[in-house]
C-alpha cells in the first residue's frame, strides 16, 4: 500500500513556479488548515471553466479528463441558468411547504427501482454515508459495517472510521471488517464471486461472534478508491446475499458511479444486478453545486424516520434542489449515460491498441467512462511502477490534459472525464496519453 497520503501532489522546492502561484501558495500555507494539498508536481491555477476544458490565468486551456463533479461539463448554461433564477427567488429549507422539493423527489426515485421510494437530502456525499450508515444500523440492530480493502467513503468521522483508504493515522472503527475484492487478489474471473462471499462469510462470522452484528456492506460498486474494479459484473450478488441473510442491509455508495458515469445505467449497482436497501448520492447531482441524497427502501427509512430526530439546515435547499433538477433534466433528455457508453467504447479501443504498442500499459479497466490504468510492465517493483504512473500523470499536466492515479499501490491512471466529452477530445486525450507514455521510461 502506497504510504504516502497524496503521491500525485506539489512538494515545495521540487519544480520552479511563476512568482504569481508562489506568491499565493505562500499565503495558502499561512492562513489554511496544514491537511490542504495542491494537485500535480506543479500545481494548477484555474480561473474558469467551460465544458470540457478549464483556463488558467493566461488563458491556456487544459482538458478534464479527471473531474466528474461537473459530469455535464463546467459552468454549464442551463444548470447555471436554473441555479441563479431559484436563487434570484427564494432558498427554502425543507420545513416548508415547496413544490419544487417534492417534484425533484419524485423525478429522483423514479429513476431508481421500485423499492427504492423515499429520499432524504444531504450536502455531500460524506453526509449521505453518514446518514446512511445511522439509517442501517438502527433498522438492523446491528453495528458492524463490511468494507473493501482500500474503501473511501467521505470525510465525516463516521464515514473516515469506515474508509481504509485515509490511512493508517486514521484510526478505523473497532466495528468494520475489510474484505478484499478478487481483482487485486488475483483470483480469475470464474472465482470471483465465491471469493468475494466467501470473505464477506467470515466478516460476518467475526462481526456475530463478537456479538457486534451486522448493520450493512458498504459498498461503491465500482470500487473506485480500490483502483476500479469493476468486473465481472455480479461478482458482489453472493456477498449481498450473505449480508441480508445476516439481518444487514447492503448500502450502495453511488458517490462515484452514480448519475449515468457506467454508461446505459444510471447507476453503478444496476451492473451487478442487485437492488440495494440504501444509496447514497453526491459529487455529480448538482453538476459542482452540493447536494446530495440518501434514497432507500420505505422500511429502514420509516424505522429511522419515526425514532430519529433529523432535520439539516441546508440539505434539500430550494437552489440545491432546482439545480440538480435541471442536472436530471439534462441527463435523461440529452441522453447522457447512452453518450458516455459511446464516448467510452471509443476510450477503451484507443487505450487496447495502446496497450498493444507499449508495455508501460499493464492493464485497463472500466465501467463506462470511469476507467482505471495500470501502469509498468509486470516485472518492475511497485513503487517503480507507482513512479511511472506519476510520471505519466504530471507529463500530461504539462501537456495539458489532467487525470490522476488511484488504488491501493497508486500505480492505476483514474481518468473520469466529464460525461459531455466528443471524439474529438478522446482523440486528444488518447494523443497525449501516447506521448506521455513513449516518453516516460520503464
Ligand atoms: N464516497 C465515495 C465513493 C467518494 O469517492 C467520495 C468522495 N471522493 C465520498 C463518498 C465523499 O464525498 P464528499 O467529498 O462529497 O463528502
Amino acid at each position: 500500500m502506497s504510504t504516502d497520503l497524496m503521491p500525485n501532489r506539489y512538494r515545495p522546492g521540487e519544480v520552479n513556479l511563476p512568482a504569481r502561484d508562489a506568491e499565493l501558495i505562500a499565503r495558502r500555507d499561512a492562513v489554511l488548515g496544514l491537511s490542504y494539498r495542491l494537485q500535480y508536481r506543479r500545481p494548477v491555477h484555474f480561473v474558469r471553466g467551460e465544458g470540457m476544458w478549464l483556463y488558467d490565468p493566461d488563458g491556456r486551456a487544459y482538458l478534464d479528463f479527471y473531474n466528474n463533479v461537473p459530469s455535464l461539463g463546467h459552468c454549464h448554461p442551463e444548470v447555471n441558468a436554473a441555479m441563479a433564477e431559484q436563487a434570484a427567488r427564494i432558498s427554502a429549507n425543507t420545513r416548508y411547504l415547496e413544490p419544487r422539493l417534492v417534484d425533484y423527489a419524485e423525478r429522483l426515485v423514479d429513476a431508481f427501482p421500485e423499492e427504492l421510494n423515499r429520499v432524504v437530502f444531504t450536502c455531500t456525499g460524506s453526509e449521505s454515508n453518514d446518514l446512511a450508515l445511522r439509517i442501517a444500523r438502527l433498522a438492523s440492530g446491528g453495528e458492524g459495517v463490511i468494507v473493501s480493502s482500500y474503501a473511501y467513503h467521505g470525510t465525516s468521522a463516521a464515514a473516515a472510521a469506515v474508509s481504509p483508504n485515509l490511512g493508517d493515522a486514521v484510526k478505523l472503527s473497532p466495528f468494520v471488517r475489510m474484505v478484499s475484492l478478487p481483482g487485486p487478489a488475483g483470483i480469475p474471473e470464474s472465482q470471483a464471486a465465491d471469493f468475494f462471499e466467501a470473505q464477506v462469510r467470515s466478516a460476518i462470522l467475526d462481526l456475530n461472534r463478537r456479538g457486534i452484528g451486522v448493520a450493512a456492506l458498504l459498498i461503491d460498486s465500482i470500487f473506485s478508491s480500490d483502483g476500479v474494479w469493476v468486473d465481472p459484473p455480479g461478482f458482489i450478488t453472493g456477498g449481498v446475499a450473505a449480508v441480508r441473510d445476516a439481518g444487514g442491509l447492503i448500502i450502495a455508495d453511488e458517490v462515484q458511479p452514480g448519475f449515468g458515469r457506467t454508461g446505459i445505467h444510471m447507476w453503478g449497482f444496476e451492473r451487478h444486478r442487485i437492488v440495494p436497501d440504501l444509496v447514497t448520492l453526491g459529487k455529480p447531482m448538482g453538476n459542482g453545486f452540493p447536494i446530495g441524497a440518501v434514497v432507500g427502501r420505505k422500511a429502514p427509512m420509516e424505522r429511522f424516520g419515526a425514532t430519529a430526530r433529523y432535520s439539516n439546515t441546508f440539505a434539500g435547499n430550494t437552489v440545491g434542489i432546482a439545480t440538480a433538477d435541471a442536472v436530471l433534466t439534462i441527463l435523461q433528455r440529452d441522453q447522457i449515460p447512452q453518450h458516455a457508453l459511446a464516448m467510452s467504447e471509443q476510450l477503451r479501443a484507443g487505450l487496447e491498441g495502446l496497450a498493444k504498442k507499449h508495455r508501460g500499459v499493464r492493464a485497463i479497466r472500466n465501467a463506462g467512462l470511469f476507467f482505471g490504468i495500470d501502469i509498468g510492465p509486470d516485472e518492475i517493483a511497485i513503487p517503480e511502477k507507482r513512479a511511472m504512473a506519476l510520471g505519466v500523470v504530471n507529463a500530461m499536466r504539462d501537456d495539458g490534459v489532467l487525470i490522476s492515479t488511484t488504488g491501493a499501490n497508486e500505480d492505476t491512471l483514474k481518468v473520469r472525464p466529464p460525461l459531455v466529452c466528443q471524439a474529438e477530445h478522446v482523440d486528444l486525450f488518447l494523443a497525449t496519453f501516447e506521448r506521455a507514455i513513449t516518453n516516460v521510461a520503464v
